[in-house]
Protein backbone atom coordinates (compact mmCIF):
# COMPACT_ATOMS: atom_id res chain seq x y z
CA UNK A 1 0.00 0.00 0.00
CA UNK A 2 1.40 3.27 -0.93
CA UNK A 3 1.91 6.39 1.21
CA UNK A 4 1.83 10.14 0.02
CA UNK A 5 3.81 12.11 3.06
CA UNK A 6 3.86 16.07 3.37
CA UNK A 7 5.97 16.85 5.77
CA UNK A 8 6.94 20.90 6.85
CA UNK A 9 6.19 22.07 3.39
CA UNK A 10 6.62 25.66 2.93
CA UNK A 11 6.15 27.22 -0.10
CA UNK A 12 6.20 30.97 -1.53
CA UNK A 13 5.68 32.53 -4.47
CA UNK A 14 7.21 35.75 -6.52
CA UNK A 15 5.00 38.71 -6.83
CA UNK A 16 5.60 42.34 -7.49
CA UNK A 17 5.42 43.14 -4.30
CA UNK A 18 8.35 40.58 -3.44
CA UNK A 19 8.54 36.78 -2.45
CA UNK A 20 5.28 36.27 -0.65
CA UNK A 21 5.03 33.21 1.82
CA UNK A 22 2.29 31.41 0.99
CA UNK A 23 2.60 27.20 2.87
CA UNK A 24 4.06 27.86 6.00
CA UNK A 25 4.92 23.95 7.03
CA UNK A 26 2.27 21.46 6.30
CA UNK A 27 2.34 18.04 7.44
CA UNK A 28 -0.34 15.62 6.28
CA UNK A 29 -0.33 12.01 5.15
CA UNK A 30 -2.36 9.63 3.21
CA UNK A 31 -2.24 6.33 2.37
CA UNK A 32 -4.30 4.48 -0.24
CA UNK A 33 -7.69 4.32 -0.03
CA UNK A 34 -8.06 6.90 1.97
CA UNK A 35 -10.27 10.06 1.50
CA UNK A 36 -8.86 13.32 2.70
CA UNK A 37 -10.88 16.89 2.59
CA UNK A 38 -8.52 19.85 3.08
CA UNK A 39 -11.45 22.55 3.77
CA UNK A 40 -10.60 25.82 4.55
CA UNK A 41 -11.19 29.56 3.46
CA UNK A 42 -10.41 31.77 0.53
CA UNK A 43 -6.71 32.48 0.22
CA UNK A 44 -5.72 29.82 3.33
CA UNK A 45 -3.10 28.11 0.23
CA UNK A 46 -5.73 25.29 -0.54
CA UNK A 47 -4.47 25.71 -4.17
CA UNK A 48 -1.09 26.33 -3.66
CA UNK A 49 -0.64 22.97 -1.80
CA UNK A 50 -2.29 21.40 -4.73
CA UNK A 51 0.06 23.19 -7.37
CA UNK A 52 2.85 22.33 -5.55
CA UNK A 53 1.85 18.80 -5.64
CA UNK A 54 1.31 19.36 -9.29
CA UNK A 55 4.52 20.71 -9.61
CA UNK A 56 3.48 24.07 -11.22
CA UNK A 57 6.56 26.68 -11.78
CA UNK A 58 5.35 28.94 -9.88
CA UNK A 59 5.62 27.98 -6.46
CA UNK A 60 8.96 27.92 -4.87
CA UNK A 61 9.25 25.38 -2.76
CA UNK A 62 11.51 26.87 -0.05
CA UNK A 63 11.40 24.03 2.56
CA UNK A 64 9.78 20.42 3.44
CA UNK A 65 9.26 17.27 1.23
CA UNK A 66 6.35 15.48 -0.32
CA UNK A 67 7.38 11.41 -0.18
CA UNK A 68 5.48 8.96 -2.63
CA UNK A 69 6.78 5.58 -0.71
CA UNK A 70 9.79 7.32 0.55
CA UNK A 71 10.89 9.15 -3.02
CA UNK A 72 10.78 12.35 -3.05
CA UNK A 73 8.08 13.76 -5.30
CA UNK A 74 9.73 17.88 -5.24
CA UNK A 75 12.59 16.22 -7.53
CA UNK A 76 10.13 14.85 -10.01
CA UNK A 77 9.00 16.71 -13.14
CA UNK A 78 5.62 16.62 -14.19
CA UNK A 79 6.16 13.15 -16.10
CA UNK A 80 7.75 11.67 -13.35
CA UNK A 81 5.02 12.10 -10.65
CA UNK A 82 1.74 10.78 -13.03
CA UNK A 83 3.42 7.61 -13.62
CA UNK A 84 4.78 7.40 -9.98
CA UNK A 85 0.61 7.67 -9.81
CA UNK A 86 -0.03 11.00 -8.88
CA UNK A 87 -3.24 12.19 -10.41
CA UNK A 88 -2.94 16.21 -10.57
CA UNK A 89 -6.08 17.36 -12.32
CA UNK A 90 -4.44 20.70 -13.41
CA UNK A 91 -1.12 18.92 -14.94
CA UNK A 92 -2.89 19.09 -18.15
CA UNK A 93 -3.31 22.52 -20.85
CA UNK A 94 -6.26 23.89 -20.55
CA UNK A 95 -7.62 23.70 -24.07
CA UNK A 96 -6.02 21.29 -26.73
CA UNK A 97 -7.41 22.07 -30.34
CA UNK A 98 -7.84 19.12 -32.77
CA UNK A 99 -7.20 16.43 -29.92
CA UNK A 100 -10.37 14.29 -29.14
CA UNK A 101 -11.08 13.42 -25.86
CA UNK A 102 -10.60 9.87 -27.19
CA UNK A 103 -7.37 10.28 -28.61
CA UNK A 104 -5.90 11.94 -25.66
CA UNK A 105 -7.06 9.56 -23.04
CA UNK A 106 -5.69 7.05 -25.10
CA UNK A 107 -1.95 8.61 -25.29
CA UNK A 108 -2.29 9.63 -21.48
CA UNK A 109 -2.57 6.03 -20.82
CA UNK A 110 -0.07 4.56 -23.83
CA UNK A 111 2.68 7.26 -21.49
CA UNK A 112 1.80 6.07 -18.30
CA UNK A 113 1.56 2.27 -18.89
CA UNK A 114 4.23 2.41 -21.42
CA UNK A 115 2.06 0.21 -24.06
CA UNK A 116 -1.27 1.39 -25.65
CA UNK A 117 -3.86 -0.73 -24.21
CA UNK A 118 -5.31 -3.53 -26.42
CA UNK A 119 -8.19 -1.64 -28.32
CA UNK A 120 -11.06 -3.77 -27.54
CA UNK A 121 -10.82 -3.49 -23.93
CA UNK A 122 -10.37 0.16 -24.17
CA UNK A 123 -12.88 1.24 -26.44
CA UNK A 124 -15.32 -0.83 -24.15
CA UNK A 125 -13.66 0.77 -20.83
CA UNK A 126 -14.16 4.81 -22.39
CA UNK A 127 -17.55 3.43 -23.51
CA UNK A 128 -19.08 2.37 -20.37
CA UNK A 129 -17.15 4.89 -18.02
CA UNK A 130 -18.80 7.48 -20.14
CA UNK A 131 -21.71 5.65 -19.67
CA UNK A 132 -21.25 5.74 -15.68
CA UNK A 133 -20.93 9.62 -16.13
CA UNK A 134 -24.18 10.20 -18.29
CA UNK A 135 -22.10 11.35 -21.21
CA UNK A 136 -23.21 11.32 -24.91
CA UNK A 137 -20.54 9.18 -26.93
CA UNK A 138 -20.56 11.80 -29.14
CA UNK A 139 -18.44 13.80 -26.48
CA UNK A 140 -14.76 11.51 -27.42
CA UNK A 141 -15.04 12.79 -30.79
CA UNK A 142 -14.74 16.81 -29.01
CA UNK A 143 -11.21 18.84 -28.85
CA UNK A 144 -10.14 18.35 -25.57
CA UNK A 145 -11.80 21.08 -23.21
CA UNK A 146 -12.74 23.11 -26.19
CA UNK A 147 -15.99 25.46 -25.06
CA UNK A 148 -16.47 22.35 -22.61
CA UNK A 149 -18.86 23.54 -19.67
CA UNK A 150 -18.09 23.53 -15.93
CA UNK A 151 -19.93 19.84 -15.86
CA UNK A 152 -18.32 18.14 -19.04
CA UNK A 153 -14.60 19.64 -17.59
CA UNK A 154 -15.15 17.55 -14.22
CA UNK A 155 -17.05 14.38 -15.93
CA UNK A 156 -13.61 14.43 -18.21
CA UNK A 157 -11.73 14.54 -14.88
CA UNK A 158 -13.57 11.93 -13.18
CA UNK A 159 -13.30 9.72 -16.99
CA UNK A 160 -9.31 10.45 -16.75
CA UNK A 161 -9.43 8.90 -13.40
CA UNK A 162 -11.03 5.86 -13.77
CA UNK A 163 -9.03 4.97 -17.21
CA UNK A 164 -5.66 5.97 -15.65
CA UNK A 165 -6.03 4.45 -12.34
CA UNK A 166 -3.81 6.64 -10.75
CA UNK A 167 -2.59 5.92 -6.94
CA UNK A 168 -3.33 9.40 -5.16
CA UNK A 169 -5.79 12.45 -7.08
CA UNK A 170 -5.52 15.76 -6.00
CA UNK A 171 -8.90 17.11 -6.41
CA UNK A 172 -9.00 20.92 -6.45
CA UNK A 173 -12.81 22.36 -5.78
CA UNK A 174 -14.02 19.81 -7.70
CA UNK A 175 -17.57 20.87 -6.80
CA UNK A 176 -17.09 24.38 -7.98
CA UNK A 177 -19.96 25.66 -10.94
CA UNK A 178 -22.01 22.16 -10.74
CA UNK A 179 -25.41 21.68 -10.17
CA UNK A 180 -26.45 19.14 -7.67
CA UNK A 181 -27.44 16.96 -11.02
CA UNK A 182 -24.11 17.25 -12.33
CA UNK A 183 -22.61 16.94 -8.23
CA UNK A 184 -23.80 13.58 -7.81
CA UNK A 185 -23.04 12.37 -11.03
CA UNK A 186 -19.23 13.64 -10.51
CA UNK A 187 -19.17 12.41 -6.24
CA UNK A 188 -20.32 8.65 -8.00
CA UNK A 189 -17.29 8.59 -9.98
CA UNK A 190 -15.16 9.35 -7.57
CA UNK A 191 -16.52 7.09 -5.21
CA UNK A 192 -16.16 4.61 -7.99
CA UNK A 193 -12.82 5.40 -8.48
CA UNK A 194 -12.16 5.00 -4.49
CA UNK A 195 -13.69 2.03 -4.24
CA UNK A 196 -12.66 -0.19 -7.27
CA UNK A 197 -8.62 1.07 -7.77
CA UNK A 198 -8.21 1.70 -3.76
CA UNK A 199 -7.26 5.53 -5.11
CA UNK A 200 -6.32 7.62 -2.38
CA UNK A 201 -7.76 11.06 -2.37
CA UNK A 202 -7.04 14.61 -1.35
CA UNK A 203 -10.01 16.48 -2.00
CA UNK A 204 -10.07 19.78 -1.57
CA UNK A 205 -13.02 22.28 -0.79
CA UNK A 206 -14.32 25.53 0.19
CA UNK A 207 -17.65 24.28 0.45
CA UNK A 208 -19.19 21.40 2.69
CA UNK A 209 -21.81 20.50 0.36
CA UNK A 210 -19.41 17.87 -1.93
CA UNK A 211 -18.92 16.17 1.51
CA UNK A 212 -22.72 14.66 1.67
CA UNK A 213 -21.87 13.07 -1.76
CA UNK A 214 -18.00 12.02 -0.84
CA UNK A 215 -17.63 11.05 2.71
CA UNK A 216 -14.20 11.94 3.86
CA UNK A 217 -12.36 9.81 6.34
CA UNK A 218 -10.24 12.72 7.63
CA UNK A 219 -10.78 16.30 7.20
CA UNK A 220 -8.12 19.25 7.74
CA UNK A 221 -9.02 22.87 8.36
CA UNK A 222 -6.54 25.06 6.34
CA UNK A 223 -5.75 28.47 7.67
CA UNK A 224 -2.78 30.71 7.01
CA UNK A 225 -1.11 27.87 4.75
CA UNK A 226 -1.06 25.41 7.80
CA UNK A 227 -3.21 22.73 9.03
CA UNK A 228 -5.19 24.38 12.18
CA UNK A 229 -7.02 21.12 12.93
CA UNK A 230 -7.34 17.64 11.74
CA UNK A 231 -10.26 15.35 12.47
CA UNK A 232 -12.94 12.82 10.93
CA UNK A 233 -15.91 13.73 9.20
CA UNK A 234 -17.54 15.30 11.88
CA UNK A 235 -15.62 18.03 11.60
CA UNK A 236 -16.70 18.67 8.25
CA UNK A 237 -20.56 18.49 10.14
CA UNK A 238 -19.34 21.15 11.90
CA UNK A 239 -17.83 23.18 9.72
CA UNK A 240 -20.89 23.35 8.10
CA UNK A 241 -22.75 24.67 10.91
CA UNK A 242 -19.80 27.02 12.28
CA UNK A 243 -18.08 28.00 9.23
CA UNK A 244 -14.79 29.04 9.22
CA UNK A 245 -14.93 32.34 11.50
CA UNK A 246 -13.35 30.40 14.78
CA UNK A 247 -10.13 29.23 12.75
CA UNK A 248 -9.51 32.53 11.21
CA UNK A 249 -10.00 34.53 14.80
CA UNK A 250 -8.01 31.99 16.41
CA UNK A 251 -5.26 32.37 13.80
CA UNK A 252 -5.10 35.99 13.98
CA UNK A 253 -5.01 36.14 17.22
CA UNK A 254 -1.82 34.31 16.97
CA UNK A 255 -0.37 36.74 14.37
P1 LIG B 1 -7.06 29.03 -1.72
O1 LIG B 1 -7.01 28.01 -2.81
O2 LIG B 1 -7.13 28.47 -0.36
O3 LIG B 1 -8.15 30.03 -1.95
P2 LIG B 1 -4.59 30.00 -2.86
O4 LIG B 1 -3.56 28.94 -2.72
O5 LIG B 1 -5.21 30.18 -4.19
O6 LIG B 1 -5.67 29.84 -1.73
O7 LIG B 1 -3.93 31.40 -2.44
C1 LIG B 1 -3.22 31.59 -1.23
C2 LIG B 1 -2.64 32.98 -1.20
O8 LIG B 1 -1.62 33.08 -2.17
C3 LIG B 1 -3.61 34.10 -1.50
O9 LIG B 1 -3.28 35.20 -0.70
C4 LIG B 1 -3.38 34.39 -2.96
O10 LIG B 1 -3.69 35.71 -3.26
C5 LIG B 1 -1.90 34.11 -3.11
N1 LIG B 1 -1.56 33.57 -4.43
C6 LIG B 1 -1.71 32.31 -4.86
N2 LIG B 1 -1.30 32.17 -6.14
C7 LIG B 1 -0.88 33.39 -6.52
C8 LIG B 1 -0.33 33.91 -7.72
N3 LIG B 1 -0.12 33.11 -8.79
N4 LIG B 1 -0.01 35.23 -7.74
C9 LIG B 1 -0.22 36.01 -6.67
N5 LIG B 1 -0.72 35.59 -5.51
C10 LIG B 1 -1.05 34.30 -5.43
MG1 LIG C 1 -11.42 4.10 1.66
MG1 LIG D 1 -8.25 27.55 -4.39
Amino acid sequence: MSTLEIRDLQVSIDTEQGNKPILKGVDLTIKQGEIHAVMGPNGSGKSTLAYTIAGHPRYKVDGGSIKLDGEEVLDMTVDQRAKAGLFLAMQYPVEIPGVTVANFLRTAKTALDGEAPALRTWVKDLRSHMADLKMDSSFAERNVNEGFSGGEKKRHEIMQLELLKPKFAILDETDSGLDVDALKIVSEGVNRAHSSTDLGILMITHYTRILRYIRPDFVHVFVDGHVAEQGGPELADQLENEGYDRYVAASAAAG
